[in-house]
């Protein structure tokens, strides 16, 4: 659906050059919500920018559907921006306008039939569900219905890609977690493709199926979000994933646990309907070795359960290596800490 080839941007401020994007290669597939992760001058706003040509890159391709953005007409361009929506984080509403009419603004600007823009209007009122909201202003409503005008107006022209630069960073926790529910919604409604950037990795693990997370203008690592926050390979993705998980508490127990001579602590990873099965405690029955589990989690990535143990395994080294063989054997995966 998107792809950005050999991408580069630099800005120019004065006489001096600001490198903020380079060389990023990318492909996002139609229908996927694909995260950009990074923290603050990373690139990402620079990169979420380029997609619809907002910045122009200063090299590279730039594909969305069959067509090179970088090739076209300013004519043709805005053309093609139609297929492309955006939310922001600070809204970007018309605060002179009403709901209705900041939703209508797209369809207006294109000039489409009165009628239709009414009609087009109720229906993506009800989507967001502001329907009790309509001739309010922005001033009148809070931050999370702010938003849902945002995603209503971004949404009315029918596009196949919706780019989300930081759309929750200004919204409370569970404004936050409303305002992706409605994405997620969209998104399996509509096949709608969506690309968010953030700095905040709840964001990702909640939503997104596929994440890259950018460093410098460079892309450090990309995968599925499953992969990447089970396996994650640079440090600055490790980093994120710590802002998630209680590594602290982690780091403590491990301490704690070293400095008792303990040595076999194992941690375990349980993904889909596996997280619900007593594989843990089968496999050491089986093994004749005892465990105590020192920390666990229980939680969900998008729409896959997921569990991850760290257990002290007691036995003999070869009950123990029976103990993981086992382990491995059910499909989970063991990692020795
Ligand atoms: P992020 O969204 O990850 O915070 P940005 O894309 O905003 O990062 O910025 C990337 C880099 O580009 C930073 O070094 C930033 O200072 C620089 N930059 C961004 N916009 C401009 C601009 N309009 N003029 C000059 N430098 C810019």
């Amino acid at each position: 659906m998107i792809r950005l080839e050999q991408l580069h941007k630099s800005y120019t401020v004065g006489s001096k050059t600001v490198p903020a994007l380079a060389d990023i290669n990318l492909a996002i597939e139609p229908g996927e919500i694909f995260g950009i992760i990074g923290h603050s001058g990373a690139g990402k706003s620079t990169l979420v920018r380029c997609i619809n040509l907002l910045e122009r890159p200063t090299g590279g391709r730039v594909i969305v559907g069959e067509t090179d953005l970088t090739t076209l007409t300013a004519k043709e361009l805005q053309q093609e921006r139609r297929k492309i929506g955006m939310i922001f984080q600070h809204f970007n509403l018309l605060s002179s306008a009403t709901v209705q009419d900041n939703i209508a603004f797209p369809l207006r600007l294109a000039k489409r039939p009165k009628e239709e823009v009414d009609r087009r209007v109720s229906e993506l009122i009800q989507l967001v569900g502001l329907e009790e909201h309509r001739t309010k202003f922005p001033a009148q409503l809070s931050g999370g219905q702010k938003q849902r005008v945002g995603i209503a107006r971004a949404l009315a022209a029918d596009p196949k890609v919706l780019l989300c630069d930081e759309a929750t960073s200004a919204l409370d926790p569970q404004t936050t977690a409303s305002i992706l529910a409605l994405l997620r919604d969209i998104n399996r409604r509509f096949g709608l493709t969506i690309v968010l950037i953030t700095h905040e990795m709840q964001v990702i693990r909640a939503v997104c199926d596929r994440l890259a997370v950018i460093e410098s203008g460079q892309i450090v690592e990309t995968g599925r979000v499953l992969d990447v926050f089970l396996k994650p390979q640079h440090p600055t993705t490790r980093e994120f994933i710590e802002q998630v998980e209680d590594s602290a508490e982690l780091r403590e127990v491990l301490k704690h646990e070293k400095a008792a001579g303990t040595r076999n602590i194992v941690r375990i990873t349980f993904i889909g309907e596996k997280t619900y099965e007593p594989v843990l405690y089968e496999s050491m029955r089986e093994a004749d070795v005892s465990f105590a589990i020192l920390q666990g989690t229980i939680s969900r990535m998008k729409d896959t359960p997921y569990g991850q143990l760290v257990v002290e395994l007691n036995g003999t080294t070869e009950q123990v290596e029976e103990a993981i063989r086992l382990l491995l054997a059910r499909g989970v995966e063991v990692e020795r800490l």
